[in-house]
Protein backbone atom coordinates (compact mmCIF):
# COMPACT_ATOMS: atom_id res chain seq x y z
CA UNK A 1 0.00 0.00 0.00
CA UNK A 2 1.28 3.51 -0.69
CA UNK A 3 0.71 5.95 2.37
CA UNK A 4 2.38 8.68 0.48
CA UNK A 5 1.25 12.10 1.76
CA UNK A 6 -0.59 14.43 1.14
CA UNK A 7 -3.87 12.16 0.58
CA UNK A 8 -6.92 12.28 1.54
CA UNK A 9 -7.53 9.16 4.35
CA UNK A 10 -11.28 8.68 5.22
CA UNK A 11 -11.70 6.55 8.76
CA UNK A 12 -14.82 4.71 9.14
CA UNK A 13 -15.70 4.65 13.25
CA UNK A 14 -14.60 7.43 15.83
CA UNK A 15 -13.64 4.79 18.63
CA UNK A 16 -10.06 3.43 20.37
CA UNK A 17 -8.52 2.33 16.56
CA UNK A 18 -10.05 5.22 14.57
CA UNK A 19 -8.82 7.66 16.43
CA UNK A 20 -5.78 5.94 16.85
CA UNK A 21 -5.62 5.61 12.89
CA UNK A 22 -6.53 9.12 12.72
CA UNK A 23 -3.80 10.54 15.04
CA UNK A 24 -1.37 8.52 12.88
CA UNK A 25 -2.48 9.80 10.21
CA UNK A 26 -2.56 12.83 10.76
CA UNK A 27 1.20 12.60 12.14
CA UNK A 28 2.41 10.61 8.42
CA UNK A 29 0.74 14.05 6.34
CA UNK A 30 -2.38 12.95 5.43
CA UNK A 31 -5.59 14.95 5.17
CA UNK A 32 -7.73 12.87 7.71
CA UNK A 33 -11.49 12.96 8.06
CA UNK A 34 -13.35 10.78 10.61
CA UNK A 35 -16.86 9.44 10.41
CA UNK A 36 -18.76 7.77 12.32
CA UNK A 37 -22.14 6.59 11.68
CA UNK A 38 -23.06 6.52 15.82
CA UNK A 39 -22.08 9.05 19.02
CA UNK A 40 -18.02 9.68 19.32
CA UNK A 41 -17.62 9.59 23.20
CA UNK A 42 -16.66 12.75 24.24
CA UNK A 43 -12.93 11.79 25.27
CA UNK A 44 -11.89 10.60 21.79
CA UNK A 45 -13.88 13.98 20.25
CA UNK A 46 -11.40 15.72 22.88
CA UNK A 47 -8.44 14.00 20.99
CA UNK A 48 -9.91 14.40 17.66
CA UNK A 49 -9.99 18.06 18.31
CA UNK A 50 -6.46 18.46 20.27
CA UNK A 51 -4.95 16.99 17.18
CA UNK A 52 -6.99 19.36 14.70
CA UNK A 53 -8.47 16.56 13.15
CA UNK A 54 -12.35 17.11 10.62
CA UNK A 55 -14.78 14.59 11.87
CA UNK A 56 -18.53 13.88 11.93
CA UNK A 57 -20.89 11.88 14.16
CA UNK A 58 -24.58 11.06 13.92
CA UNK A 59 -24.09 9.98 10.05
CA UNK A 60 -22.05 9.86 7.20
CA UNK A 61 -21.62 11.86 4.20
CA UNK A 62 -21.50 9.97 1.98
CA UNK A 63 -20.03 12.71 -0.93
CA UNK A 64 -17.15 13.56 1.24
CA UNK A 65 -16.12 10.02 2.62
CA UNK A 66 -16.29 9.00 -1.44
CA UNK A 67 -13.89 11.18 -2.51
CA UNK A 68 -11.00 9.28 -0.27
CA UNK A 69 -7.92 8.19 -1.41
CA UNK A 70 -7.98 5.73 1.85
CA UNK A 71 -10.34 4.10 3.95
CA UNK A 72 -9.76 2.50 7.24
CA UNK A 73 -12.50 0.58 9.00
CA UNK A 74 -13.12 -0.07 12.57
CA UNK A 75 -13.62 -3.84 12.62
CA UNK A 76 -17.06 -3.79 14.54
CA UNK A 77 -18.21 -2.05 10.79
CA UNK A 78 -19.55 -4.85 8.54
CA UNK A 79 -18.32 -4.84 4.94
CA UNK A 80 -22.02 -4.84 4.20
CA UNK A 81 -22.52 -1.34 5.54
CA UNK A 82 -24.33 0.43 2.55
CA UNK A 83 -21.14 3.43 2.99
CA UNK A 84 -18.47 0.27 3.03
CA UNK A 85 -20.40 -1.31 0.01
CA UNK A 86 -19.99 2.22 -2.17
CA UNK A 87 -16.49 2.55 -0.99
CA UNK A 88 -15.74 -1.04 -2.37
CA UNK A 89 -17.59 -0.80 -5.54
CA UNK A 90 -16.12 3.02 -6.26
CA UNK A 91 -12.90 0.79 -5.99
CA UNK A 92 -11.35 2.55 -3.10
CA UNK A 93 -9.10 0.35 -0.72
CA UNK A 94 -10.58 -0.56 2.79
CA UNK A 95 -8.44 -1.70 5.33
CA UNK A 96 -8.09 -1.85 8.93
CA UNK A 97 -6.09 -0.32 11.87
CA UNK A 98 -3.56 -2.96 11.73
CA UNK A 99 -2.52 -2.63 8.31
CA UNK A 100 -2.08 0.73 8.26
CA UNK A 101 -0.18 0.95 11.59
CA UNK A 102 2.17 -2.01 10.99
CA UNK A 103 3.21 0.28 8.00
CA UNK A 104 4.65 2.77 9.79
CA UNK A 105 7.03 0.51 12.46
CA UNK A 106 9.82 -1.52 12.17
CA UNK A 107 8.91 -3.21 15.44
CA UNK A 108 8.84 -6.42 16.24
CA UNK A 109 5.20 -8.08 16.27
CA UNK A 110 3.58 -10.93 17.93
CA UNK A 111 -0.07 -11.54 16.57
CA UNK A 112 -2.55 -13.33 18.23
CA UNK A 113 -5.99 -14.46 17.45
CA UNK A 114 -8.49 -17.98 17.86
CA UNK A 115 -12.02 -17.96 18.55
CA UNK A 116 -10.71 -17.96 22.46
CA UNK A 117 -8.04 -17.35 24.66
CA UNK A 118 -7.08 -14.52 22.70
CA UNK A 119 -7.24 -11.55 25.22
CA UNK A 120 -5.83 -14.57 28.06
CA UNK A 121 -2.87 -15.34 25.76
CA UNK A 122 -2.19 -11.38 24.41
CA UNK A 123 -1.89 -10.83 27.92
CA UNK A 124 0.13 -13.21 29.28
CA UNK A 125 2.45 -12.90 26.22
CA UNK A 126 3.05 -9.41 27.26
CA UNK A 127 3.65 -10.24 30.97
CA UNK A 128 6.16 -12.39 30.02
CA UNK A 129 8.24 -9.76 27.75
CA UNK A 130 7.69 -6.94 29.21
CA UNK A 131 10.64 -7.24 32.05
CA UNK A 132 13.11 -7.69 29.78
CA UNK A 133 12.04 -5.80 26.68
CA UNK A 134 10.06 -2.78 25.39
CA UNK A 135 6.95 -3.80 24.36
CA UNK A 136 3.54 -2.72 24.03
CA UNK A 137 -0.01 -4.48 24.10
CA UNK A 138 -2.95 -3.58 21.41
CA UNK A 139 -5.26 -4.36 19.19
CA UNK A 140 -8.73 -5.29 20.56
CA UNK A 141 -7.05 -4.89 24.11
CA UNK A 142 -5.95 -1.43 25.69
CA UNK A 143 -4.77 1.19 23.78
CA UNK A 144 -5.08 1.77 20.33
CA UNK A 145 -1.54 -0.09 18.35
CA UNK A 146 -1.96 3.26 15.95
CA UNK A 147 -1.70 5.69 18.52
CA UNK A 148 1.12 3.52 20.07
CA UNK A 149 2.72 3.37 16.70
CA UNK A 150 2.29 7.02 16.82
CA UNK A 151 4.56 7.71 19.91
CA UNK A 152 7.15 5.63 18.18
CA UNK A 153 8.78 3.78 21.32
CA UNK A 154 8.37 0.65 21.30
CA UNK A 155 10.26 -1.75 19.70
CA UNK A 156 7.84 -5.02 20.26
CA UNK A 157 4.42 -5.07 20.00
CA UNK A 158 2.02 -7.88 21.58
CA UNK A 159 -1.32 -7.65 19.08
CA UNK A 160 -4.59 -9.45 20.09
CA UNK A 161 -6.37 -9.92 16.63
CA UNK A 162 -9.73 -10.40 15.56
CA UNK A 163 -10.82 -12.16 12.69
CA UNK A 164 -12.71 -8.38 11.09
CA UNK A 165 -9.18 -6.81 11.99
CA UNK A 166 -7.86 -9.74 9.90
CA UNK A 167 -10.23 -8.91 6.93
CA UNK A 168 -8.98 -5.66 6.60
CA UNK A 169 -5.39 -6.58 6.25
CA UNK A 170 -3.08 -6.27 2.90
CA UNK A 171 0.14 -6.95 3.70
CA UNK A 172 0.35 -6.97 7.69
CA UNK A 173 2.88 -9.63 8.22
CA UNK A 174 3.78 -10.36 12.23
CA UNK A 175 7.08 -12.12 13.14
CA UNK A 176 5.21 -14.48 15.10
CA UNK A 177 2.01 -15.64 15.24
CA UNK A 178 -0.42 -17.57 17.50
CA UNK A 179 -3.70 -19.35 16.29
CA UNK A 180 -5.17 -20.68 20.00
CA UNK A 181 -8.06 -22.51 18.29
CA UNK A 182 -11.03 -22.59 15.93
CA UNK A 183 -14.72 -22.92 16.87
CA UNK A 184 -17.46 -21.48 15.47
CA UNK A 185 -18.42 -17.38 16.21
CA UNK A 186 -19.27 -14.48 14.71
CA UNK A 187 -20.75 -16.39 11.52
CA UNK A 188 -23.40 -13.87 10.75
CA UNK A 189 -20.66 -11.57 9.65
CA UNK A 190 -19.72 -14.55 7.36
CA UNK A 191 -22.69 -15.58 5.68
CA UNK A 192 -22.67 -17.95 8.32
CA UNK A 193 -20.14 -20.46 6.25
CA UNK A 194 -17.49 -21.57 8.78
CA UNK A 195 -14.87 -21.73 6.37
CA UNK A 196 -15.07 -18.42 5.67
CA UNK A 197 -14.75 -17.32 9.36
CA UNK A 198 -11.56 -20.20 9.34
CA UNK A 199 -10.10 -18.64 5.99
CA UNK A 200 -10.30 -15.22 8.30
CA UNK A 201 -8.64 -16.14 11.06
CA UNK A 202 -5.45 -17.75 8.89
CA UNK A 203 -4.96 -14.50 7.03
CA UNK A 204 -2.65 -13.87 10.19
CA UNK A 205 0.01 -15.80 8.64
CA UNK A 206 -0.86 -14.88 4.50
CA UNK A 207 2.03 -12.71 4.42
CA UNK A 208 4.13 -14.37 7.03
CA UNK A 209 7.94 -15.54 5.38
CA UNK A 210 10.09 -18.39 6.40
CA UNK A 211 11.69 -16.11 8.88
CA UNK A 212 8.95 -16.00 10.84
CA UNK A 213 6.80 -18.18 13.18
CA UNK A 214 3.22 -19.74 13.03
CA UNK A 215 1.97 -21.27 16.85
CA UNK A 216 -0.97 -23.31 16.72
CA UNK A 217 -3.13 -25.68 18.58
CA UNK A 218 -1.75 -29.21 17.27
CA UNK A 219 -5.11 -30.91 19.14
CA UNK A 220 -7.36 -28.84 17.17
CA UNK A 221 -8.89 -30.70 14.45
CA UNK A 222 -10.41 -27.50 12.12
CA UNK A 223 -6.64 -25.90 12.35
CA UNK A 224 -5.03 -29.40 11.41
CA UNK A 225 -7.48 -29.90 8.80
CA UNK A 226 -6.98 -26.46 7.26
CA UNK A 227 -2.93 -27.20 7.44
CA UNK A 228 -3.20 -30.51 6.03
CA UNK A 229 -4.46 -28.50 2.44
CA UNK A 230 -2.66 -25.25 2.56
CA UNK A 231 0.62 -24.15 2.50
CA UNK A 232 2.01 -21.82 5.00
CA UNK A 233 5.59 -20.30 4.36
CA UNK A 234 6.18 -19.32 8.18
CA UNK A 235 8.08 -22.03 10.51
CA UNK A 236 5.61 -23.45 12.09
CA UNK A 237 5.20 -24.59 16.06
CA UNK A 238 2.45 -26.55 16.88
CA UNK A 239 1.74 -27.11 20.62
CA UNK A 240 -0.29 -30.08 22.40
CA UNK A 241 -1.94 -31.18 25.49
CA UNK A 242 -2.13 -34.79 23.93
CA UNK A 243 1.17 -35.88 21.84
CA UNK A 244 4.67 -35.35 22.16
CA UNK A 245 5.64 -32.55 20.10
CA UNK A 246 9.72 -32.30 17.99
CA UNK A 247 9.80 -29.15 17.59
CA UNK A 248 7.61 -27.23 20.09
CA UNK A 249 5.32 -27.50 23.44
CA UNK A 250 4.03 -30.59 24.69
CA UNK A 251 3.11 -32.51 28.51
CA UNK A 252 4.77 -34.69 29.97
CA UNK A 253 4.12 -36.18 33.05
CA UNK A 254 2.30 -32.97 33.92
CA UNK A 255 5.49 -30.97 32.67
CA UNK A 256 5.45 -28.13 30.29
CA UNK A 257 8.11 -29.25 27.38
CA UNK A 258 9.17 -27.01 25.19
CA UNK A 259 11.78 -27.75 22.57
CA UNK A 260 13.05 -25.13 20.12
CA UNK A 261 16.22 -25.44 18.43
CA UNK A 262 17.82 -27.57 20.88
CA UNK A 263 17.10 -25.47 23.91
CA UNK A 264 14.71 -27.00 26.63
CA UNK A 265 12.39 -25.56 28.93
CA UNK A 266 10.51 -27.18 31.53
CA UNK A 267 8.11 -26.14 33.98
CA UNK A 268 5.48 -28.14 36.39
CA UNK A 269 2.01 -27.77 35.59
CA UNK A 270 1.53 -27.76 39.35
CA UNK A 271 2.98 -24.43 39.70
CA UNK A 272 0.79 -22.34 36.83
CA UNK A 273 -1.27 -19.42 38.32
CA UNK A 274 -4.05 -20.36 36.36
CA UNK A 275 -5.92 -23.67 36.21
CA UNK A 276 -7.84 -25.55 33.60
CA UNK A 277 -6.85 -27.32 30.63
CA UNK A 278 -7.23 -24.51 28.40
CA UNK A 279 -5.06 -22.28 30.47
CA UNK A 280 -2.43 -25.11 30.12
CA UNK A 281 -2.73 -24.45 26.21
CA UNK A 282 -2.62 -20.21 26.83
CA UNK A 283 0.55 -21.19 28.88
CA UNK A 284 1.97 -23.04 26.56
CA UNK A 285 1.97 -20.62 23.44
CA UNK A 286 2.75 -17.47 25.37
CA UNK A 287 6.00 -19.45 26.72
CA UNK A 288 6.73 -20.32 23.09
CA UNK A 289 6.54 -17.02 22.29
CA UNK A 290 8.55 -15.94 25.01
CA UNK A 291 11.42 -18.35 24.56
CA UNK A 292 11.44 -17.29 20.57
CA UNK A 293 12.21 -13.96 21.73
CA UNK A 294 14.68 -15.67 24.28
CA UNK A 295 13.35 -14.60 27.26
CA UNK A 296 15.26 -16.38 30.54
CA UNK A 297 13.57 -19.70 31.19
CA UNK A 298 13.39 -18.61 35.37
CA UNK A 299 11.56 -15.50 34.00
CA UNK A 300 8.82 -17.46 32.07
CA UNK A 301 8.80 -19.84 35.22
CA UNK A 302 8.33 -16.83 37.57
CA UNK A 303 5.66 -14.89 35.43
CA UNK A 304 3.66 -17.91 34.86
CA UNK A 305 3.11 -18.62 38.55
CA UNK A 306 2.24 -15.29 39.54
CA UNK A 307 0.02 -14.81 36.41
CA UNK A 308 -3.68 -15.18 37.90
CA UNK A 309 -5.88 -14.80 34.18
CA UNK A 310 -7.58 -11.59 33.05
CA UNK A 311 -10.73 -10.41 34.54
CA UNK A 312 -13.94 -12.02 33.68
CA UNK A 313 -12.31 -15.25 32.64
CA UNK A 314 -13.01 -17.98 35.17
CA UNK A 315 -11.78 -15.36 37.49
CA UNK A 316 -12.45 -16.62 41.53
CA UNK A 317 -14.83 -14.21 43.33
CA UNK A 318 -14.98 -15.34 46.62
CA UNK A 319 -15.38 -18.07 48.71
CA UNK A 320 -18.73 -17.96 51.07
CA UNK A 321 -19.51 -21.57 53.01
CA UNK A 322 -16.77 -23.06 51.05
CA UNK A 323 -18.74 -22.46 48.42
CA UNK A 324 -16.28 -21.08 45.57
CA UNK A 325 -18.28 -17.87 43.37
CA UNK A 326 -16.25 -17.91 39.54
CA UNK A 327 -17.12 -15.30 37.10
CA UNK A 328 -16.26 -16.47 33.79
CA UNK A 329 -18.47 -14.05 32.21
CA UNK A 330 -16.74 -13.48 28.78
CA UNK A 331 -17.58 -17.33 27.95
CA UNK A 332 -19.91 -15.73 25.47
CA UNK A 333 -19.97 -19.21 23.20
CA UNK A 334 -20.08 -22.78 23.71
CA UNK A 335 -16.50 -23.69 23.61
CA UNK A 336 -15.55 -21.04 26.11
CA UNK A 337 -18.45 -22.64 28.83
CA UNK A 338 -16.75 -26.31 27.94
CA UNK A 339 -13.99 -25.38 28.91
CA UNK A 340 -15.10 -23.65 32.41
CA UNK A 341 -17.32 -26.68 32.82
CA UNK A 342 -14.46 -29.23 32.25
CA UNK A 343 -11.95 -27.56 34.92
CA UNK A 344 -14.55 -27.67 37.56
CA UNK A 345 -13.88 -29.83 40.67
CA UNK A 346 -16.73 -29.91 42.91
CA UNK A 347 -20.30 -30.23 41.86
CA UNK A 348 -21.60 -27.00 40.29
CA UNK A 349 -24.31 -24.87 40.43
CA UNK A 350 -24.51 -23.34 36.68
CA UNK A 351 -25.54 -20.13 35.97
CA UNK A 352 -26.04 -20.09 32.12
CA UNK A 353 -27.71 -17.77 29.39
CA UNK A 354 -27.90 -14.89 27.17
CA UNK A 355 -28.91 -14.17 23.73
CA UNK A 356 -28.25 -17.51 22.03
CA UNK A 357 -26.10 -17.44 19.34
CA UNK A 358 -27.31 -20.43 17.05
CA UNK A 359 -25.42 -22.33 20.10
CA UNK A 360 -25.46 -25.96 19.58
CA UNK A 361 -25.28 -27.60 23.54
CA UNK A 362 -24.89 -31.14 22.81
CA UNK A 363 -21.33 -30.71 23.09
CA UNK A 364 -22.34 -30.09 26.57
CA UNK A 365 -24.29 -33.12 27.73
CA UNK A 366 -21.42 -35.59 29.24
CA UNK A 367 -19.97 -32.43 31.10
CA UNK A 368 -23.48 -31.23 32.70
CA UNK A 369 -23.93 -34.58 33.25
CA UNK A 370 -20.62 -34.88 35.24
CA UNK A 371 -20.28 -32.01 36.88
CA UNK A 372 -23.31 -30.00 36.97
CA UNK A 373 -25.74 -30.61 40.14
CA UNK A 374 -28.10 -27.58 39.06
CA UNK A 375 -28.43 -24.81 36.35
CA UNK A 376 -29.47 -21.26 36.48
CA UNK A 377 -31.06 -19.94 33.28
CA UNK A 378 -30.65 -16.45 32.95
CA UNK A 379 -31.40 -14.28 29.86
CA UNK A 380 -34.32 -14.51 27.08
CA UNK A 381 -33.35 -17.98 25.63
CA UNK A 382 -34.09 -19.91 28.29
CA UNK A 383 -36.24 -22.60 25.93
CA UNK A 384 -33.26 -23.25 24.36
CA UNK A 385 -31.40 -24.30 27.24
CA UNK A 386 -34.48 -25.99 29.19
CA UNK A 387 -34.66 -28.12 26.34
CA UNK A 388 -31.00 -29.11 25.73
CA UNK A 389 -30.40 -30.23 29.34
CA UNK A 390 -33.95 -30.82 30.88
CA UNK A 391 -33.32 -34.81 30.40
CA UNK A 392 -30.42 -34.71 32.27
CA UNK A 393 -30.76 -32.66 34.84
CA UNK A 394 -33.64 -32.18 37.34
CA UNK A 395 -32.76 -29.40 39.01
CA UNK A 396 -33.21 -26.13 36.70
CA UNK A 397 -34.18 -22.78 37.77
CA UNK A 398 -35.55 -19.70 35.01
CA UNK A 399 -34.26 -16.22 36.83
CA UNK A 400 -34.80 -13.02 35.63
CA UNK A 401 -31.91 -10.82 36.68
CA UNK A 402 -28.86 -11.21 38.03
CA UNK A 403 -29.27 -10.28 41.86
CA UNK A 404 -32.33 -13.05 41.76
CA UNK A 405 -29.73 -15.66 39.66
CA UNK A 406 -27.31 -15.41 42.62
CA UNK A 407 -29.59 -15.74 45.34
CA UNK A 408 -30.87 -18.84 44.05
CA UNK A 409 -27.37 -20.15 43.32
CA UNK A 410 -26.81 -19.50 46.35
CA UNK A 411 -29.84 -21.50 48.08
CA UNK A 412 -28.78 -24.64 45.92
CA UNK A 413 -25.33 -24.59 46.48
CA UNK A 414 -23.94 -27.01 49.61
CA UNK A 415 -20.39 -26.49 51.28
CA UNK A 416 -17.23 -27.50 48.96
CA UNK A 417 -19.91 -26.98 45.84
CA UNK A 418 -18.76 -23.93 43.33
CA UNK A 419 -21.35 -21.36 41.66
CA UNK A 420 -20.03 -20.54 38.21
CA UNK A 421 -21.11 -17.91 35.98
CA UNK A 422 -20.50 -19.15 32.30
CA UNK A 423 -23.13 -18.04 30.69
CA UNK A 424 -22.71 -19.58 26.49
CA UNK A 425 -24.04 -17.02 25.58
CA UNK A 426 -24.20 -12.69 24.50
CA UNK A 427 -24.95 -10.23 27.53
CA UNK A 428 -27.10 -8.27 25.57
CA UNK A 429 -30.43 -8.33 26.61
CA UNK A 430 -30.19 -7.82 30.71
CA UNK A 431 -26.66 -5.91 30.18
CA UNK A 432 -24.58 -3.44 28.16
CA UNK A 433 -21.59 -5.94 27.65
CA UNK A 434 -20.07 -9.22 29.24
CA UNK A 435 -18.19 -6.47 31.48
CA UNK A 436 -21.13 -5.63 33.32
CA UNK A 437 -22.46 -8.65 33.07
CA UNK A 438 -19.58 -10.02 35.61
CA UNK A 439 -19.31 -7.02 37.53
CA UNK A 440 -23.06 -7.08 38.32
CA UNK A 441 -21.99 -10.97 38.69
CA UNK A 442 -19.64 -9.97 41.48
CA UNK A 443 -21.60 -7.23 43.33
CA UNK A 444 -24.30 -9.54 43.70
CA UNK A 445 -21.94 -12.00 45.38
CA UNK A 446 -20.18 -9.70 47.33
CA UNK A 447 -23.72 -8.56 49.11
CA UNK A 448 -24.63 -12.09 49.69
P1 LIG B 1 -10.94 -14.06 23.58
O1 LIG B 1 -10.15 -12.81 23.73
O2 LIG B 1 -10.51 -14.87 22.41
O3 LIG B 1 -12.41 -13.87 23.66
P2 LIG B 1 -10.42 -14.70 26.38
O4 LIG B 1 -9.03 -14.93 26.82
O5 LIG B 1 -11.04 -13.41 26.67
O6 LIG B 1 -10.52 -15.01 24.81
O7 LIG B 1 -11.34 -15.88 26.96
C1 LIG B 1 -12.70 -15.96 26.55
C2 LIG B 1 -13.39 -17.14 27.19
O8 LIG B 1 -12.82 -18.36 26.71
C3 LIG B 1 -13.27 -17.22 28.71
O9 LIG B 1 -14.48 -17.76 29.19
C4 LIG B 1 -12.10 -18.14 28.94
O10 LIG B 1 -12.20 -18.82 30.18
C5 LIG B 1 -12.21 -19.10 27.76
N1 LIG B 1 -10.91 -19.52 27.24
C6 LIG B 1 -9.70 -18.94 27.48
N2 LIG B 1 -8.73 -19.57 26.80
C7 LIG B 1 -9.32 -20.55 26.10
C8 LIG B 1 -8.84 -21.57 25.21
N3 LIG B 1 -7.55 -21.70 24.90
N4 LIG B 1 -9.76 -22.43 24.69
C9 LIG B 1 -11.07 -22.33 24.99
N5 LIG B 1 -11.58 -21.41 25.83
C10 LIG B 1 -10.73 -20.53 26.38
Amino acid sequence: IEHQAPKKLVILGGGESGVGTAVLGMQKGFEVFVSDFGNIKEKYKQVLINNAIEFEDGGHTSERILTADLVMKSPGIPEKAPIVKALLEKGVKVISEIEFASAYTNATIVGITGSNGKTTTATLVYELLKKDLNVALGGNIGDSFALQVSEGKFENYVLELSSFQLDGIVAFAPHISVLTNLSPDHLDRYEYDYNKYIASKFRITENQTEDDYFIYDADDVEINKWLDSHEIKAKKIPFSIKRKIEEGAYLEDNNIIITLHNNIFTMPLATLGVQGQHNTKNAMAASTVATLLKIRKQTIRECLEKFQGVEHRLEKVLKINNVMYINDSKATNVNATFYALDSMTTPTVWIVGGVDKGNDYSELLPLVNEKVKAIVCLGVDNEKIKAAFGNISDMIVETAGMQEAVKVAYKLADRNDTVLLSPACASFDLFTSYEDRGRQFKEAVRHL
